[in-house]
C-alpha cells in the first residue's frame, strides 16, 4: 500500500514537473506570440507591395509645401491633427523581413529574430522594416553573395524610397565587401511624402557576433532606431544643421537617440533572459564614462551634434563612442533609477511622442520632469561622486 502511494507520489512529482516544464516551454515560446513574427526571406524572394497609410488627403498643400521647403518644422495649421497621423503611418502591420547571406547559420538569424521581438513586444510594429545580414571582410569565406544581397537591398531601396536601383546598387557593391567586422547600420525613413515609411538596417556582424551574445543586442538596438524614426516627420533643418545646432523637431542630442537605443537594447534583452553580460556592460560602461570625462575632460554637452562628433573624434577617436554609447547610457541609466524602470519606459514613449509636436528640447522636460540643462548638471554631480557610490545608483537597474 504504502509502496504504492509512493510511487502514486512519485509519478504526481514528476507528471507536476512535466507540467511546469511544459508551461514554462510554452511560456517562453507564447511571450511574444501577441506581436507580428518576423519572417526569414529567400534573397531572390519577390518584393511585397506594401500598401502604406495616406496622411494627404486634404492635406496636399501643407504637406507638399513642407517637403519642398525642407525645414524641418511642423505647419502651423493642424500641426497635431497632421503629426498623429504620420505618427500613426510610422507603425505597421506588415512583418519585419530578414535577408541573410548563406555564410549566416539558423542561430544568427534566430538571434536576430529575437532582437527584434524583444523590442517590438514593447513598442509596437514599426516599419515595414527589412534586415540585410551581409557580414564582413575580417576572415577570409565570410563575404558570399554579395551580387545577391545587394540586389535585394536595392530592389527594395528603388521600390519603397526614392533612391534608384543604379545608384544604391554601385554603393553596395562598393561598400559591402569591405566591410569591417562588426556592427549594423540604420537607414531611417523620412516622414513627409512617404505613404510607405519603409526603414532597413544593414549588418557586418556575422556568426562569431550571435555566438558572444552580440547579434540579439545589435538587433534591439537598431530596432529601438526603427521606433524612434517613426518620430522623425519634418524632415531635416539643413540651416540648423549646417550651423551646429541641434535641429528643434529632429531626435535632441545624437548622445540622446545612442544612448536610448544601447541602454534599452541592453535592458530588454536583460529582462528577458537574454543577456548575462548587463552588469558587466554597466561597470564597463562606466569605466569609459569615467575616463572620458577625469581624462579628457569631455561631457554630453561636447556630442550634441554632428558637428560636434567630427570635433571630439579630431581630438580623441575614441572619445566620440565613449561619449554617445557609454557615457550616454551610464547618464540615462541614472535618470532611471532616479525615477523608477517602469516610469523611464513611459517618459521615454512620451518624449518621442511629444517630439514632432513641442520639439525635443520642451518633449524632454514635460515627460522627464527636468531640463536638458538640469539632466547636463545632475550627471556632473554624478560623475564627480567616488566610484563604488557610482555603481551602487547604476545597479538598481539590476
Ligand atoms: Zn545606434
Amino acid at each position: 500500500m504504502s509502496r504504492v502511494k509512493k510511487n502514486n507520489l512519485i509519478w504526481l512529482t514528476v507528471f507536476s514537473w512535466l507540467l511546469v516544464l511544459w508551461a514554462n516551454a510554452s511560456n517562453s515560446t507564447e511571450k511574444y506570440s501577441n506581436n507580428i513574427k518576423p519572417l526569414f526571406m529567400a534573397l531572390d524572394n519577390s518584393l511585397p507591395n506594401y500598401v502604406g497609410y495616406d496622411c494627404w488627403h486634404g492635406y496636399e498643400d501643407i504637406l507638399d509645401n513642407l517637403r519642398d521647403a525642407q525645414n524641418g518644422v511642423p505647419p502651423e495649421k493642424d500641426k497635431v491633427k497632421i503629426a498623429e497621423c504620420l505618427m500613426n503611418s510610422a507603425k505597421t502591420e506588415y512583418p519585419p523581413l530578414i535577408f541573410a547571406t548563406s555564410v549566416f547559420s539558423d542561430e544568427s538569424i534566430n538571434a536576430v529574430t529575437r532582437g527584434i521581438e524583444i523590442v517590438s513586444s514593447r513598442l509596437g510594429n514599426y516599419g515595414p522594416y527589412h534586415v540585410y545580414l551581409v557580414g564582413n571582410n575580417e576572415e577570409k569565406g565570410f563575404v558570399v553573395d554579395v551580387e545577391e544581397i545587394a540586389k535585394i537591398y536595392c530592389n527594395s531601396a528603388d521600390k519603397y524610397t526614392e533612391e534608384p536601383f543604379e545608384n544604391c546598387f554601385e554603393n553596395a557593391m562598393n561598400d559591402f565587401p569591405n566591410f569591417g567586422c562588426c556592427g549594423a547600420a540604420h537607414n531611417p525613413s523620412h516622414g513627409i511624402g512617404q505613404n510607405i515609411r519603409y526603414q532597413s538596417a544593414v549588418f557586418s556582424e556575422d556568426n562569431r557576433s550571435t555566438k558572444e551574445g552580440r547579434s540579439i543586442i545589435t538587433s534591439a538596438h537598431e530596432y529601438i532606431h526603427v521606433y524612434q524614426n517613426g518620430f522623425f516627420l519634418w524632415g531635416n533643418d539643413i540651416a540648423a544643421e549646417q550651423a551646429g545646432l541641434t535641429e528643434e523637431y529632429s531626435h535632441g542630442p545624437v548622445w540622446l537617440e545612442e544612448g536610448f537605443a544601447e541602454g534599452l537594447a541592453q535592458k530588454f534583452t536583460y529582462q528577458d533572459g537574454y543577456n548575462n553580460h548587463y552588469k558587466d556592460f554597466l561597470n564597463e560602461a562606466l569605466d569609459a564614462a569615467i575616463k572620458v570625462n577625469r581624462i579628457h575632460k569631455f561631457t554630453l554637452r561636447d556630442i550634441a551634434t554632428r558637428q560636434d562628433q567630427a570635433n571630439v573624434r579630431s581630438i580623441c577617436e575614441e572619445c566620440q563612442g565613449w561619449l554617445q554609447y557609454e557615457t550616454a547610457a551610464i547618464a540615462l541609466a541614472v535618470l532611471e533609477s532616479q525615477i523608477g524602470n517602469e516610469n523611464f519606459i513611459d517618459s521615454f514613449k512620451s518624449y518621442y511622442g511629444n517630439v514632432p509636436i513641442v520639439g525635443w528640447e520642451s518633449a524632454f522636460e514635460v515627460s522627464f520632469g527636468m531640463s536638458m540643462n538640469e539632466f547636463y548638471e545632475m550627471i556632473d554631480i554624478f560623475m564627480e561622486k567616488p566610484k563604488k557610490e557610482q555603481r551602487k545608483i547604476i545597479h538598481k537597474l539590476l
